[in-house]
């Protein structure tokens, strides 16, 4: 299996640091990563096919699997003349209401009301898509539900690696008016004395005029609990918590799973200690 990535890393919806860790997986279990380039062709030849690229890449396939990003699908909610919004997506209220009446409409094909940053955006979810969808058939039969928003929480498996986000990442805060500081901290994921310990690394954001959360990317091993711990992550940032409250969670503990302090709560410690300089 070859990837072709036109970026300089895998992954880039998570930091720099992570997505490099990604392409070290990838490589571990043979698959070669060929980043920085940009798939120019694609093109039968004999029984194969032939993909060419920039900087003379050159390469011959059974198979190409297409992932360049996704745009939301307007064209039959156009015809009822609806107005677009954020990256062309379907403009909705938070009642998933279209700007024509008693027409709804929620996924992929409409914006998506973030909840850090206060505004629409373009992020296409199942998550976010069954959400929406229970707001929407709810007040089309007469109901008075509201889209509480997206964090643009996301987890992935990768061989045996888990990377998760959840909130912003240090990059999208800076261009939304907020001070971010990103710290990372990388710790062990439950007691070490008990086997089977492994290392898992956590990038918290947090707003540095308020230290409010912005954010947090976790990047581990399949046993290192990382959906969960970004969970409580998304827990924080749904109710705007700093990142200092963190450490008022009362989490769960055991040696195999975890330590008196959570992983996360130790990240959030290295995040305030770097704060408060
Ligand atoms: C490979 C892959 C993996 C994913 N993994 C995850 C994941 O792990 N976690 C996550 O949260 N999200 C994931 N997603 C995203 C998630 O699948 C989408 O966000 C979600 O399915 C969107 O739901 P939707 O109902 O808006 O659209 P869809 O699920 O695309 O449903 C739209 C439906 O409308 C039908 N349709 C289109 N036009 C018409 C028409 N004119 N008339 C009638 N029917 C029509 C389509 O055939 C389709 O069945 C993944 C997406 C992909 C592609």
């Amino acid at each position: 299996v070859t990837v072709v990535e036109f970026q300089d890393r895998a992954l880039t919806t998570v930091d720099k640091e992570f997505g490099l860790a990604v392409g070290d997986e990838l490589r571990a279990h043979g698959v070669e990563l060929r980043t920085g380039v940009q798939v120019e062709a694609i093109e039968r030849q004999d029984e194969s096919l032939l993909i060419r690229g920039s900087g003379g890449f050159s390469a011959a396939s059974d198979l190409v699997i297409v992932v360049v990003g996704v745009r939301p699908s307007t064209e039959l909610a156009e015809t009822a003349r609806v107005s677009l919004g954020a990256r062309g997506a379907v403009h909705v209220t938070r009642a998933m209401e279209t700007g024509v009446p008693d027409i709804y409409a929620a996924g992929d094909c409409v914006e998506t009301y973030h909840r850090v940053l206060g505004r629409d955006v373009y992020l296409p979810l199942g998550t976010t898509a069954h959400r929406q969808g229970r707001v929407a058939g709810e007040n089309a039969v007469g109901g008075q539900a509201l889209f509480a928003g997206s964090t643009g929480t996301q987890v992935v498996k990768v061989f045996d690696l888990i990377v998760a986000r959840t909130g912003l990442l240090g990059s999208e805060a800076s261009r939304h008016d907020y001070d971010p500081l990103t710290h990372e901290l990388e710790t062990w994921d439950h007691k070490v004395y008990y086997p089977g310990a492994r290392r898992l690394r956590i990038r918290l954001t947090g707003d540095k005029s308020t230290g409010r959360m912005l954010g947090a990317q976790l990047l581990g091993h399949a046993s290192s609990e990382v959906s969960k711990r970004i969970d409580v992550c998304a827990t924080a940032l749904f109710h705007a918590m700093t990142v200092d409250d963190l450490n008022l969670l009362d989490l769960s503990y055991t040696p195999p799973l975890s330590s008196p302090w959570d992983p996360i709560q130790m990240a959030a410690q290295a995040w305030v200690a770097a704060w408060r300089g």
